[in-house]
């Protein structure tokens, strides 16, 4: 099973593919989350990225595509994979694409998480993390037994820099101009779907459950 997750920043897409990925025992694959452990690591690449992550703009194709096409050819992505946060552009999912036909293989499904811009603010104000473990979670929404401390792993969860006010606007409209149009390339593909993404986490799962079997 190959899966894109859509939608803009704070949709939902990691909270439903860490789910998704469980479910199919697939490797949930975040372009965020590798940037983020590269940042942290301290690497050349997370270097590079930071800056642009930093003012909420997107990290140059070429530096995303090396990334991901690396991480591809990692044995556990043989059966499948649940992607999320790539593609992002145009060329990104041209680049998936190609690399996947070169190998006589497509995507299954893109699913578009569908949230208004006037809810995302608040799902990234209240977005907390876990630098440990990936976890997310949210102070009013999915909020941890003890506040401050990851429900999963124990560790300490953190307010990421990009989820400043500010920052989540430009990400807003770099998502409304450069990954939007994934939306018709992927319905123009045959493999669109969409959830409502503004019902409980459960009940999106169901919606996305529903949809892959
Ligand atoms: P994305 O990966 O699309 O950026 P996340 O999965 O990190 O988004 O979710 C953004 C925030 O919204 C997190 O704090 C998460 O706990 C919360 N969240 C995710 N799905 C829902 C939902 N269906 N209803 C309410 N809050 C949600
Ligand atoms: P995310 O965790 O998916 O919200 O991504 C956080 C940030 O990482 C984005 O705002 C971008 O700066 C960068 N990023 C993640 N994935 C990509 C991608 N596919 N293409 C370009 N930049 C990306």
């Amino acid at each position: 099973m190959k899966i894109v997750m859509l939608g803009a920043p704070g949709a939902g897409k990691g909270t439903q593919a860490k789910k998704i990925a469980a479910e199919y025992n697939i490797p949930h694959i975040s372009t965020g989350d590798i940037f983020r452990a590269n940042i942290k690591n301290g690497t050349e690449l997370g270097k590079r990225a930071k800056a642009y992550m930093d003012e909420g703009k997107l990290v140059p194709d070429s530096l995303t595509l090396e990334l991901i096409m690396d991480r591809f050819a990692e044995p556990d992505c043989a059966s499948g994979y649940v992607l999320d946060g790539f593609p992002r552009t145009i060329a990104q999912a041209e680049a998936l694409a190609k690399s996947l036909a070169d190998k006589g293989d497509k995507l299954d499904f893109a699913i578009d998480v569908d949230v208004p811009d006037e809810k995302i603010v608040t799902r990234m104000s209240g977005r907390r993390a876990c630098a440990a473990c990936g976890g997310t979670f949210h102070i009013k929404y999915n909020p941890t037994k003890v506040e401050g401390i990851c429900d999963l792993c124990g560790g300490e969860l953190m307010i990421r820099d990009d989820d400043k006010p500010e920052t989540v606007q430009k990400r807003l409209s770099v998502y409304h101009e450069q990954t939007q149009p994934l939306i018709d390339f992927y319905n123009n593909a045959g493999i669109l779907m969409t959830v409502d993404g503004t019902q409980d986490v459960d009940v999106v799962f169901n919606s996305i459950m529903q949809i892959l079997k």
